[in-house]
């Protein structure tokens, strides 16, 4: 299916905020609980895939020529991977193409085993500002469970070295609520991490993604379910934990350092502007939701179509998006009352107002009259927020704020 992303008006010269998605799919191995768009054995492609990306950016010019970028994310897969050469090659096209705010946070997703100290330090001078690490666990056994190819070792020694390398913002993902975890093994991850006192940490708790390995295994009564009760108690007590050590929860499941909330994440959470470039990569920008198609051989085609014909025909039909749709009013309401609530300062009501001209406690009244009552929501003079029982149970919240539409199916499906 071709799409094409009509062309934007403004009615001012300023410059919107945007945030730019890079996505590299290739990893070493596959990990066993994985469902991201993420490809081992694909190194082959990640020539044509580099000249792609590069490609794909040029082709964005026109339509961000009234945007500033904040943020720039390269994610995976595992960025790391990508040469340096590949890497300055697409940092340059970038900052030659799309205007680049000075202030930019600009990060790059790495997994902790390829990552030396001279290269880190090349990453740094290409200017990327914030690395961030998929370390999951620091206990040899669940690592091996999930299928990660590093030791813990490994992840002290990257931290170490991108220290040394200057990186002064550094993101650590971890994973808990994993099979046969009890609260102990989570705590001495947790504690261990906060020996090297990274700025912004991630934590997740595991879900059986249906289609990877670890789910076949669940099916078939190899491993056991996680069991959620150990993970909520696992989530209180990182709660406390990162509080005590001094870290700001700002978001369901993350927490920063004075100043070090993600940029990037931030802009998905408040359903502002983001471009999503390379394969599967999704995008809200210019009130459409879009998304590329995921195989990167298939991405190559159909991006190296649309270069062609733009530079024949001067006209550009961007083949590699493969889902669009411009989500109707109640829609966008919707979206941005759920991801907002994620946040732990919640929805200003006055913010909700001036973007939708409406009352967010008149829009929503049952629901939120419902979850004042469930204890899920709370509300200050200036805001709407989750409870601390709400950030374990928001998805409860969540399903009565979907639009009429979406929730009829929700209970249709659910019967
Ligand atoms: S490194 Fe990350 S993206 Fe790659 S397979 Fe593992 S979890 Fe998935």
């Amino acid at each position: 299916m071709e799409k094409t992303i009509s062309k934007q008006k403004y009615s001012t010269n300023e410059l919107l905020p945007v945030g730019i998605y890079l996505h590299i799919p290739f990893c070493t191995t596959k990990c066993g609980y994985c469902d991201f768009n993420a490809y081992a054995n694909l190194d082959y492609l990640v020539p044509d895939y580099t000249s792609s990306l590069i490609k794909e950016i040029k082709l964005w010019k026109k339509r961000l020529s009234n945007h500033t970028v904040k943020s720039i994310f390269f994610g995976g897969g595992t960025p790391s991977l990508t040469s340096i050469t590949d890497l300055n090659h697409i940092i340059a096209t970038i900052f030659e193409t799309f205007n680049v705010s000075s202030d930019v946070e600009f990060t790059l997703e790495a997994n902790p085993t390829e990552l030396t100290e001279e290269h880190l330090h090349k990453i740094r001078e290409l200017g990327i500002n914030r690395l961030s690490m998929g370390v999951q666990s620091m206990n040899p056994k669940e690592l091996q469970l999930l299928e990660r190819s590093h030791s813990p070792e490994q992840v002290i020694n990257v931290i170490n070295a991108a220290r040394k390398a200057g990186f002064d913002n550094l993101n650590l993902d971890l994973i808990y609520g994993l099979i046969s975890q009890n609260l102990l093994p989570w705590k001495e991850t947790v504690d261990e991490i906060l020996e090297y006192h990274p700025e912004h940490l991630s934590c997740y708790a595991l879900t059986i993604e249906p289609g990877t390995p670890l789910y076949y295994r669940v099916e078939k009564g190899v491993l056991p379910e996680p069991n959620p009760d150990i993970a909520a108690e696992q989530y209180e007590w990182t709660r406390k934990r990162l509080d005590d050590a001094e870290y700001i929860q700002y978001e369901i499941s993350n927490w920063a350092k004075k100043n070090y909330q993600c940029i990037h994440n931030l802009i998905y959470w408040r359903n502002k502007d983001y471009l999503g470039i390379g394969a599967g990569a999704h995008s809200y920008f210019n009130g459409k939701r879009f998304a590329n198609i995921d195989a990167p051989n298939r991405y190559i085609e159909l991006v190296n179509t649309s270069y062609t014909e733009w530079e024949n025909k001067k006209h550009i039909v961007m083949k590699q998006i493969t889902s669009n749709e411009t989500p109707d009013l109640a829609t966008t309401q919707s979206d941005t009352a759920i991801l907002g609530l994620r946040l732990i300062e919640g929805i200003n009501f006055d913010d909700y107002k001036k973007r939708f001209n409406v009352d967010i406690s008149q829009l929503y009244a049952e629901a939120i009259s419902k979850h004042l009552k469930t204890g899920l929501l709370e509300k200050t003079e200036t805001s709407l927020r989750l409870s601390s029982k709400g950030l374990l149970l928001a998805n409860e919240l969540f399903v009565d704020l979907l639009p009429d539409n979406e929730s009829d199916l929700l209970n249709k499906l659910g019967d």
